[in-house]
């Protein structure tokens, strides 16, 4: 009589078959009915992994083809006009990705995950209609499993949450027009069986409560909740506490809510709500978000806790969201160090624990089999191994972090500037690149082999020297005047940092979805982190040694590197940042001591951060301004430090962008101009800018005189003496025939703009 309930489960395949399939298909190489026939074997194989763990609330339609919020879109019939001659595969993946015909829908971060959802666009002219088929035939599919699912839906709050007008209109406004739909669906799936759970995902009320989105709970869930007694329907939420529309929710008479109770804690004060109006509660309480194994007795706690209020009978153990963000299985992580891995659980490890918990909850350890029982040892084994390894607690390093005694630099930043203008003698309108020049095939091949042994490292460092010395040849034949070295030896800005920090771990297999058939490869933290020897200077000093220009250094930022990692959980994500941030901070002092003038260490992840309520942001920004500021602390006031940013939407944050002291920032500017750059002006600040002058996410060459017109754009915001100009990101995923002329047309349009101010 345990019971238990998965959220979702991932369904790129534990090979990534999802996406082999899928890429072949694109490609035109396999008719769609092998994608069809492979994302049923996946079906049936991820629902026997659940079943087999003895998990009792299994999903359909967590399955998609490439995102739920699109098969959403097709549910309902919101198909953009551009794409209304097109039918079955050929209109869901043309939504996805475009056709030559019609540009694809847009794809942005679900919450703060590193998961994509394509955003519907909707508009008052939209005739929705039901499509039910997926979801009927998956639920169909499991049945003749012989397995029951509960169906997963995407709820139409958060559906419309997440959708843009195309018209203007506000999106939720277009509820009334959605929700019969919805109700026609439920109508449906109550002629499939009697007493089917219908989980309905509203992750939407998990962020700041807004009086207009909670208004519209009660006559939502009225309706859908009425429209057949048989049919059980659970709102969940992710990703943090979602109090205040539990406290709508309970008047509805929907049957319970899934509530995250690792990432949104504050849950339990909803608790006496949701028993005294007798509703099911589904807690979250294994990390659907995270790789570590769970401290079952830690959780066992928690359980016990939540248990004084609710009844055994109305409550369930489940993960505290879709097991999509983590990797798969560590079936295949055969080449990690043992007790690292052992101290690790992906998606099919979660549902051991899930199953295991839920029997230790309901039943007690008296319950368990010999082989659960020895699970059980296992868990507690591993995670007191954990807590006390020498792998992850350096004494080194903590005795570090209690002694810091300087958090930032010398020298306010007018005072530094004076001083670096003086030393790097540069002059108005300075011109540079963000760090990266065009990986190409041939770069890559060379560090692939060199990583398998198939080459030494003599060859594989004059490899990279060559390309080097071409970046540097281009960029002074063009005229840059702050040069780069190119980033050939780095694969990716935060492994390469990873890989040789102490307290860093990789794994062979484990792909997360990140968007359709794509799958990042996260490094994890597990330890103190420490760097044992310098990490870039050699390759900069060498840069350096080649031009008389002045040379950047590059490193990626304290922030960033956690953002883009699976961070240890026995550790504050502000403790993780400040050893992260001590490790880069020795790295800048070996590059100024080397020589080097100016080093900019990005933060592309800064804004990834942040919280999804409003009152955790302040705590966030502290620690990351902290962090940032502490890994800059050892540079000289004549030394620039230089940061960057992939975005542009600094309207809310001018003020911590400020805050992080950096001499130069770079940011994404060219496709929204000028307008979001006002704020710089009308804050006042007065650290130097380079907002990105042309677009390196597309292929376009930019003309001289478009780029003119930009930079004129700039000077209307921001005086010449504070801008500098460059593109907008590196230039790693371009090709070199479109970078050359792209950056000569650069500098030649500085040159138009110089002569035309000196007149
Ligand atoms: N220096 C890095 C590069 O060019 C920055 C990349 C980024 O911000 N995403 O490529
Ligand atoms: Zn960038």
């Amino acid at each position: 009589m345990s019971k238990n309930w998965i959220v979702g489960f991932p369904r790129i395949g534990e090979q990534r078959e999802l996406k082999k399939i899928l890429e072949l298909f694109w490609a035109g190489s396999c008719p769609f009915t092998e994608v069809e026939n492979t994302a049923k074997i996946l079906r049936e194989r991820h629902w026997k992994y659940q079943q087999n763990a003895g998990i009792d609330h299994i999903s359909s339609n967590d399955f998609s083809l490439y995102d739920t919020m699109l098969d959403t879109s097709i549910m309902l019939g919101a198909i953009p006009r551009r794409f209304r001659e097109l039918q079955d595969e050929a209109l869901y993946f043309a939504m996805a990705r475009g056709t030559k015909d019609a540009a694809a829908m847009g794809m942005t971060k679900w919450f703060n995950t590193n998961y994509h959802y394509i955003v519907p666009e909707l508009s008052d002219e939209d005739n929705y209609a039901l499509n039910a088929d997926k979801i009927i035939q998956e639920y169909q599919e499991a049945k003749s499993l012989g397995i029951k699912t509960k169906i997963n839906l995407i709820g139409p709050i958060t559906y419309l949450g997440l959708s843009r007008r195309i018209d203007g209109g506000e999106s939720l406004a277009l509820l009334h027009k959605i929700l019969p739909v919805y109700e026609a669906l439920l109508a449906k799936i109550a002629t499939l069986d009697s007493g089917i759970i219908v989980q309905i995902d509203e992750p939407y009320f998990a962020k700041d409560a807004d009086p207009k989105v909670l208004s519209l709970i009660k006559p939502a869930y009225d309706r859908l909740a009425k429209v057949s007694e048989s049919i059980h329907i659970v709102v969940s939420t992710y990703f943090e506490h979602s109090n205040e529309a539990t406290k709508v929710l309970v008047h509805t008479p929907i049957w319970g809510v899934a509530l995250d109770f690792v990432h949104g804690a504050e849950n339990i004060a909803s608790l006496p709500l949701i028993a005294a109006h007798k509703k099911k509660l589904i807690a979250g309480v294994v990390d659907g978000r995270n790789i570590w194994k769970n401290d079952m007795d830690t959780t066992l706690h928690l359980l016990d806790s939540i248990g004084k209020e609710i009844a055994s009978e109305d409550l369930m153990v489940g993960s505290s969201c879709s097991l999509l963000h983590v990797p798969f299985t560590l079936k295949y992580e055969n080449s990690m160090h043992p007790e690292i891995r052992s101290w690790l659980s992906y998606a099919v490890e979660k549902l051991d624990e899930v199953s295991l918990l839920s029997k230790l909850y309901f039943e007690g350890e008296e319950a368990l089999s010999a082989e659960e029982a020895k699970q059980v040892g296992h868990n507690r084994h591993d995670n007191q191994s954990r807590k006390a390894s020498s792998l992850i607690h350096d004494k080194a390093v903590q005795k570090r972090i209690n002694s810091i005694d300087r958090w930032e630099r010398d020298l306010d930043f007018e005072a530094r500037i004076k001083h670096q203008r003086v030393k790097l003698g540069y002059g108005i309108l300075p011109t540079t690149t963000i760090g990266s020049f065009p990986q190409t095939a041939e770069v890559r091949q060379a560090r692939r082999a060199y990583k398998h042994g198939e080459i030494d490292q003599e060859s594989y460092e004059a490899e990279m020297k060559y390309y080097i010395d071409t970046c540097i040849a281009f960029q002074e034949e063009c005229g840059l005047d702050v040069l780069v070295h190119g980033e050939p030896e780095r694969n990716d800005m935060v492994e390469y940092f990873g890989e040789q920090l102490q307290g860093y771990g990789f794994s062979q297999n484990g792909w997360v979805q990140s968007y359709g058939s794509r799958c990042v490869k996260p490094p994890f933290i597990y330890g103190d982190i420490s760097r044992p020897k310098p990490m870039t200077v050699s390759w900069i000093t060498y840069a350096q040694s080649r031009t008389d220009k002045i040379m950047k250094g590059m490193l990626t930022g304290p922030v960033t590197i956690l953002n883009w990692s699976f961070v240890r959980d026995d550790l504050p994500r502000s403790e993780v940042s400040k050893q992260i941030a001590l490790a880069i901070k020795d790295e800048i002092s070996d590059l100024q001591d080397a020589g080097i003038q100016i080093i900019q260490v990005d933060e592309a992840a800064f804004k990834e951060g942040y919280p999804l309520r409003t009152e955790k942001i302040p705590a966030y920004e502290q620690w990351a301004v902290r962090d940032f500021k502490l890994a800059v602390s050892s540079a000289l006031p004549e030394i620039q430090i230089h940061t960057h940013m992939c975005y542009s939407d600094f309207n809310d944050i001018i003020r911590t962008i400020e805050a992080m002291d950096a001499d130069v920032i770079s940011i994404e500017t060219s496709r929204s101009g000028n307008r979001l750059l006002k704020i710089f002006k009308e804050s006042g600040y007065m650290q130097e800018v380079g907002p990105g002058v042309y677009d390196i996410h597309s292929p376009r060459i930019p003309e001289v005189e478009e780029i003119v017109t930009q930079i004129k754009k700039l000077l209307e915001v921001l005086p010449k003496e504070q801008l500098w100009i460059n593109p907008d990101c590196g230039l790693k995923t371009r090709k070199w025939k479109e970078v050359k002329p792209s950056l000569e047309n650069m500098v030649k349009a500085v040159k138009i703009i110089k002569e035309e101010l000196r007149e």
